[in-house]
């Protein structure tokens, strides 16, 4: 049993998991997510609306939508093939950089590869790494509590883009703060980026993309605009933002049954590769994120590509007996086996 003095309602029982499991970078800690979620039915979360990010978000999706019909009905083929590269080029400094490199450490690289992923995560625009990362951490050591930044006990609406419309929960700070950054702050690619956010994001996610068309292949600076700057960024978001929604909650779980997170095919093609989530949130430090073949994981791809070029290295990965051994014990070893002979 955990023994909480000052509440001793909050006694439970103790969650037993692999010992290896529980020891790695980013772990769940599953005793104190029990506690605080108790805590959060006893005092449940307010929801406090913050306008200004709501009218924002209307209005990139209002341009979000023209650039949708103008992607469909009038944009250069050139344009359209634009976009999908800067939505893949975006993703990937996002999954490959804030996500498997800066928030999990799941490998290194070396300062060239650091500043490509610093501008390719400009692309997407959804703040800074420091902030993204220390985001991400919380999400997994404290999922789906208060603590949590989108956590799928507040609806799916909630997990997917709610939270980044009302005011944070105070014990995300509380918690937050608790997290050892320092390895972010010492990086000086990432203090660059945090100095200079708003100018990056300007050139990176708004103004090349509209130039690039119109200075080489002749496409109207609207038509632009509208697709390749409002629509891509809408859809990278929305692309991302799935993984906290659908996949903690559409989809299988060969790892782990006691967490919400589910291995999703549809989020791994939108989110070029992150889609194994119930393999992601059982394992945090595999930097491949996911089992199943490269076709389906291109920000494994990206990451393999640096270390044959050498700028990337101590790629960390999950031993085969250490992930059957959680399969058998805490997921399902047969769902496992059906999705890789399906998938590869
Ligand atoms: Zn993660
Ligand atoms: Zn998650």
């Amino acid at each position: 049993m955990i023994s909480n003095p000052e509440n001793p309602s909050l006694n439970m029982t103790q969650i037993k998991v692999d010992a290896l499991i529980t020891k790695q970078f980013l772990a769940a800690d599953l005793n104190e997510i029990r506690q605080m979620q108790e805590e959060s039915k006893r005092k449940p979360p307010k929801t406090e609306i913050v306008w200004r990010n709501v009218f924002l978000f209307a209005a990139l999706h209002i341009g979000a939508l023209i650039g949708l019909y103008q992607l469909v009905l009038q944009a250069k083929w050139a344009t359209v093939g634009w976009v999908f590269l800067l939505h893949t080029l975006g993703s990937m400094g996002v999954t490959g950089g804030a996500h498997r490199l800066w928030a999990h450490r799941s490998y290194k690289a070396r300062f060239p590869m650091r500043v490509f992923l610093m501008l390719i995560n400009s692309i997407a625009f959804q703040n800074d790494i420091i902030e993204w990362a220390r985001d991400h951490r919380c999400h997994h050591k404290w999922t789906d509590t208060d603590a949590d930044p989108h956590s799928t006990n507040r609806g799916m609406f909630f997990a997917h883009m709610g939270w980044l419309l009302v005011k944070k929960h105070e014990q995300l700070k509380v918690q937050g703060a608790k997290l050892d950054l320092s390895d972010l702050y010492a990086d000086r690619v990432l203090m660059f980026q945090r100095r200079n956010y708003l100018p990056l994001v300007g050139i990176f996610c708004f103004a090349l993309p509209t130039f690039i068309p119109v200075y080489f292949w002749g496409e109207s600076a609207l038509i632009a605009f509208y697709t390749a700057a409002l629509f891509r960024y809408t859809f990278t978001l929305h692309a991302t933002w799935c993984i906290n929604s659908v996949s903690h909650w559409i989809g299988w779980q060969p790892y782990d049954h006691q967490a919400s997170s589910v291995d999703n095919l549809w989020t791994s093609v939108a989110a070029v590769g992150e889609g194994g989530h119930n393999y992601h949130h059982t394992f945090p430090q595999d930097y491949r994120t996911s089992e199943h073949a490269e076709f389906l994981n291109w920000t494994r791809v990206l990451i393999d590509v640096g270390a044959t070029l050498g700028l990337v290295y101590d790629r960390k990965t999950t031993a085969e007996e250490v992930i059957e051994r959680q399969c058998k014990k805490f997921g399902c070893a047969e769902e496992r086996a059906k999705m890789l002979q399906k998938l590869g």
